[in-house]
């Protein structure tokens, strides 16, 4: 009995111990930001009337003194990469600022020909979005976004062997920076932004937002800090104390997939050496794809080595309000508020919504194939359902066309189970000797017993159906 109670006093303190204790797994947690640059589809460059087009065309022919940086180019703003640039920003619910400026951000690469790439640091276009996320537990949570602005892209650089090449004309292309704050806690988190994201560069037809092309490239920022449950997602609003002393870049990863593979890498990498009592440093990291692991590209710099000066040649500008109101009455319905609206008019469930929605052309194809089906009495919801199932090439066929198909299906005669059974019945009568051969082993006069059956309902037998109910038949269990 004594050594009973001591048993049980022992697994009380053991319990009240790890309670005391969360779990290893738990006692570190990620923290997690994201830059996403996104490059315009605008005609023209961002600085200079070079076409912007230049996937795929003849390497430096899309250049002029500006976009190769030589020496007296004086740079002219495209005012429609800038409208872009706060479109998106009014997207993400972001604050348009009353006024912004261009900065020089200096560092040298071969791929930068003037030296500097003009970017935005203490000016942006646009700050404070934000963005709802879905997590691994399918909780919503909201993403911050700490600023949308507008910067240039940079050569892009070929290695052939020992031998590295340079092409310009994807120099001063316009590009739009998204910046969150370190708000992402797992890779569910980064995957849902990114494809919303996506999305929504789509649906503003402000970019094609193409991963494998580099249209779309994403950056994460990652650092993993002890976690404590008396913390909350924001705490870092604080001060950065709170966040760890370093963090890791990962870059030049050109899919969703190798993004999601290498935060996930780093997170474990970093909780085993915080584990064994390692310092982790500030560094830039890539992902090796056949290794599956990340590896250490360069030791970062900070923001101030980029020496961030306002650039002389683009004077600070106003962004008034009118401006804006227009831009914001240009904007197209977004993802999540057309979802809600099919939702609601058509009485289609979210999940269905969601998918009628994901790009603006299928949600336009929808709507037009319901208006019309209204005319003709079709059911919105079998036309969201023939959509959803990819019955038929969206592409080749249009609304109208769409309606009168499965109008034609709803008309069909619909043949009864009785029916069918009469046919079957007949068709066996009617050729003894066939039914015979296929008892004897001979499935191969099934065939033409189908065949029969088909003939005799006028086609309206589903021949998998009628193949059954034969056999069923013939074998006596009817
Ligand atoms: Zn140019």
């Amino acid at each position: 009995m004594a050594h009973g109670k001591a048993g049980s006093a022992k697994s009380n303190v053991q319990n009240l111990m790890s309670n005391l204790q969360p779990p290893m797994s738990n006692l570190y947690e990620p923290i997690i930001g994201l830059e996403v640059h996104v490059e315009l589809n605008t005609n023209s460059k961002m600085f200079c009337s070079c076409s912007a087009d230049y996937f795929g065309k003849t390497p430096n022919t899309h250049t002029c003194p500006v976009c190769l940086g030589l020496l007296g180019a004086l740079p002219l703003i495209n005012k429609k990469a800038l409208e872009s640039c706060i479109k998106v920003g009014l997207a993400l619910g972001c604050k348009v600022s009353n006024t912004s400026r261009f900065e020089r951000k200096n560092y040298f690469y071969p791929d930068l020909p003037k030296g500097y790439q003009i970017s935005q640091y203490r000016w942006p276009l646009c700050v404070g979005g934000k963005m709802e996320v879905t997590d691994k537990n399918g909780n919503t949570n909201s993403i911050r976004i700490n600023r949308v602005h507008q910067e240039e892209d940079t050569g892009k650089m070929s290695h052939i062997g020992s031998v590295t090449r340079i092409d310009f004309n994807r120099s001063g292309v316009p590009l739009v920076e998204i910046v969150t704050e370190p708000d992402f806690r797992d890779t569910d988190e980064i995957r849902d932004y990114a494809k919303k994201l996506q999305q929504i560069m789509r649906y503003l037809g402000v970019s094609n937002a193409d991963m494998e092309k580099g249209d779309m490239r994403l950056e994460a920022n990652i650092s993993v800090r002890t976690s404590r449950s008396h913390r909350t997602r924001y705490d870092s609003v604080g001060g950065r104390s709170e966040l760890p002393p370093y963090r890791v870049e990962l870059k030049n990863i050109n899919s969703f997939r190798f993004m999601v593979a290498a935060v996930e890498y780093e997170i474990k990498r970093q909780t085993e050496a915080l584990e064994k009592g390692e310092r982790l440093i500030q560094e830039t990291r890539g992902w090796d794809e056949n290794k599956k692991q990340t590896y250490v590209q360069r030791v970062k710099e900070e923001a101030n080595d980029y020496r961030y000066f306002p650039d002389p040649d683009l004077p600070q500008f106003d962004i008034d309000n009118e401006w804006v109101s227009t831009l914001k009455k240009e904007l197209p319905e977004l993802p999540e508020e057309k979802t809600a609206r099919f939702v609601a008019q058509y009485g289609i469930s979210e999940s269905n919504a969601k998918i009628l929605t994901d790009t603006k052309e299928l949600a336009d194809y929808f709507e037009e194939a319901a208006r019309v089906g209204v005319e003709h009495d079709i059911d919105v919801k079998k036309i969201a359902n023939t959509l959803i199932n990819k019955k038929f090439d969206q592409e080749k066929i249009l609304p109208a066309n769409l309606i009168k198909i499965l109008k034609e299906e709803t008309d069909k005669p619909v043949l009864s189970d009785e029916e069918l059974e009469k046919a079957v019945r007949d068709s066996i009568k009617e050729n003894p000797k066939v039914a015979e051969d296929y008892k004897k082993g001979k499935e191969t006069v099934l065939q033409f017993l189908v065949g029969q059956v088909m003939a005799k309902t006028k086609g309206l037998a589903d021949p998998k159906k009628a193949t059954k109910k034969l056999i069923d038949f013939l074998q006596g269990n009817r």
